[in-house]
Parts: structure tokens; C-alpha cells; sequence
């Protein structure tokens, strides 16, 4: 497998960050092998970092891994703020809402770089409209399908056969069958993803 600029990412933050998709659970995942920074002096490791350090690299692997841009982290951060409640909470619950992270969460799509072009496109609907603004944030109650058309629902009828998690998460309903997500609830503490050090990437917009 090259390495490809993706690969470069994963192995810059020291983690899988599966930006490839399905060939990011194959053996051949470079991070495998090479856990140690792209560069042409050889695997010297990661190094001692500063406090700041720590946090921006924490910061870094989340904006990386969702491909959302500064500014826009930026934003949810504030409103995280704003919003009543843990602000980490808020924080990742309004990241996790965005229609193109629930579609790669539900199976649809097999990284969230193609969940973002297939929304961009316009090939998702929500409540039967089509939406296509990969932050949109998606509400209780809402119905996310494909679009229908014959080479788009084939393309996720092949995703959600294949992904073996398809549904696990509580706040969502996949119905494999009628191609639908259902947004059941907002997610809970427990539900939001584990692999991102919230506190850290808080303590950093804090500064
Ligand atoms: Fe490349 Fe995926 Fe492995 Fe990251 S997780 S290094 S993108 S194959």
C-alpha cells in the first residue's frame, strides 16, 4: 500500500485516524509498521512534547479525522460555550450531529471524506429534502436517506452489507432494508467517541 498524503496524516498524529476507509482496517496500514513521524530522518518517535504541544497535537488528530476546517472547530467550540452544560460534552455532540459524520456512523459511506462529497453532491435527503451542507446538523426525529437513484442507493445498500457495526449506536436507528437513518435522540456522554482527548482539545481553545 503507498502511504498517500492520508497516511502521512495518521502517521504525523501517531494514530489510525482511518481517513482511507475500508483499507485502513487491512494489515497493511502503514501506521503498522512505521509508528513513527513522515520524514526523511528515519523512525527518531515522536518526541517529547510541550503542554502546548500535547494539546494542539490533540487538536489536530479531531480536526484531521473529521476533515472539518479551523474556523469551523473554532465555532463549535464558542457555541459549545454558550450552549448549558459540560462544554466537551457539547462540544463533540455538535461534531457528532453533523449530517456528514451521522452518515459515515450509520454505514453509508465508507470514510467521512466520502461522506462529505456524497452530501456536497446532493445525494442525501433529509425529511425527503435534499441537503447538501456536510455540517448541517441533524435533529430528533429526522429521516436521512439516499438519494433515489439507482447507482446511489446501490452504493449504500453495498456499504451497510459490508459494515459489520451498522446501527450500534443508540441515539440512531439504521434501517438497512428502507436505506433510513432516524435520529432517536441526541447522543449521551457515552455515546461520543473515545479516541479524542475532549479535554484537551477544550484546555487548547481555552487559552
Ligand atoms: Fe493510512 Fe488508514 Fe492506516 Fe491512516 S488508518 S495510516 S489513512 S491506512
Amino acid at each position: 500500500m503507498k502511504f498517500g498524503p492520508q497516511c502521512k496524516i495518521c502517521r504525523r498524529e501517531g494514530k489510525k485516524l482511518f481517513l482511507k476507509g475500508d483499507r485502513c482496517n487491512a494489515a497493511k496500514c502503514p501506521l503498522l509498521k512505521r509508528k513513527y513521524p513522515p520524514g526523511m530522518h528515519g523512525p527518531k518517535g515522536y518526541g517529547r512534547l510541550s503542554e502546548y504541544g500535547v494539546q494542539l497535537r490533540a487538536k489536530q488528530c479531531l480536526k484531521r479525522s473529521y476533515n472539518i476546517l479551523e474556523q469551523q472547530i473554532k465555532n463549535y467550540f464558542k457555541k459549545a460555550k454558550r450552549l448549558k452544560g459540560d462544554t466537551g460534552v457539547n462540544f463533540m455532540k455538535l461534531i457528532e450531529l453533523r449530517l456528514d459524520s451521522v452518515i459515515y456512523l450509520a454505514g453509508f459511506v465508507n470514510s467521512r471524506k466520502n461522506a462529505r462529497q456524497t452530501v456536497s453532491h446532493g445525494n442525501i435527503f433529509v425529511n425527503n429534502k435534499a441537503v447538501d451542507i456536510p455540517s448541517y446538523q441533524v435533529k430528533v426525529g429526522d429521516i436521512i436517506t439516499p438519494r433515489p437513484k439507482k447507482e446511489i442507493t446501490d452504493k449504500v445498500k453495498e456499504q451497510l452489507t459490508s459494515r459489520k457495526d451498522q446501527g450500534l449506536k443508540s441515539w440512531f436507528n439504521v434501517d438497512a432494508k428502507n436505506l433510513q437513518i432516524t435520529i432517536l435522540k441526541e447522543p449521551e456522554p457515552e455515546d461520543l467517541p473515545k479516541e479524542f482527548d475532549i479535554k484537551l482539545i477544550i484546555e487548547f481553545y481555552n487559552r
